[in-house]
């Protein structure tokens, strides 16, 4: 088994990462190849939870500036979140990776209520867990969501899978002369106001010392930023 870098990480995808060139719902060829990066680093011995967003399905800021309840689009979003993470947990069935999905609101028997003890017990195992229905409240995001049960199951980094490859001093697609972080602390992060994960998580993050790490979602990376860890981005204390 190869050493790893990390012995426990929490991989959060957005949801419109599931989505490709369509922009919404769930791309099964997208998911198959994730899923693949995601078996190849639980067969090195690294214990995988993840938190997949929903921003393919439903946003609940949307929805609200169509007109609807914020408080309940979100709750649409977070449900959203679960059927991402119930087709992940078939994508991994289908590579042989033993899965349990939790959701933050009670929903069996489709998936698992979400159990901090039996979740650290399931990742110690090898199984992955994937945590869905965000935090369970209104008004917050799952990059929060990620934060809250990265700490919570004593994870050792979030890897923070994106389209860029990592965090620039501005919007590289918009200014060409941005430039990118090999690291970066938190606090910058805050400061220089850099869009890597809402504020309410990066904040999070500092108080508990979890570090962030940010990088392209591509073929390899997975593996490459949980063996050797330094690929993209670190922020950190
Ligand atoms: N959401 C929520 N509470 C949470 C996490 C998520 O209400 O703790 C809702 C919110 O409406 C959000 C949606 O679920 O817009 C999807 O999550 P997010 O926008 O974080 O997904 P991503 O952008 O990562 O795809």
């Amino acid at each position: 088994m190869a050493s790893t870098k990390f012995n426990r990480i929490l991989l959060k995808l957005s949801g419109e990462a599931l989505a490709g060139e369509k922009g919404h719902g769930i791309d099964s060829e997208i998911l198959t190849t994730m899923a693949s990066e995601i078996a190849s680093v639980v067969k090195s011995g690294v214990q995988v939870a993840l938190v997949i967003g929903g921003g393919n399905l439903v946003r609940g800021i949307s929805a609200s500036a169509g007109g609807m309840n914020r408080a309940q689009g979100d709750a649409m979003g977070m449900l959203g979140t679960v059927m991402n993470g119930l087709a992940m947990q078939d994508a991994l069935d289908k590579q042989g990776i033993p899965c349990v999905v939790m959701s933050a609101i009670r929903m069996e028997p489709i998936c698992e209520f979400f159990n901090r003890r039996r979740a650290l017990s399931l990742l110690s195992s090898g199984t992955v867990v994937i945590f869905s229905a965000g935090t369970g409240n209104p008004y917050f995001t799952t990059d929060s969501a990620a934060a809250l049960r990265a700490i919570e199951s004593e994870c050792d980094v979030i890897m923070k899978a994106t389209k860029v490859d990592g965090i620039y001093t501005d919007d590289p697609v918009k200014n060409p002369a941005a430039t990118r972080f090999d690291d970066i602390t938190y606090t910058e992060v805050i400061n220089r106001g850099l869009k890597v994960m809402d504020t309410a998580a990066v904040a999070l993050c500092l108080e508990q010392k979890m570090p962030i790490l940010v990088f392209k979602m591509e073929k390899g990376n997975l593996t490459k930023a949980t063996v050797e860890g330094n690929l993209g981005t670190l922020v950190h204390c």
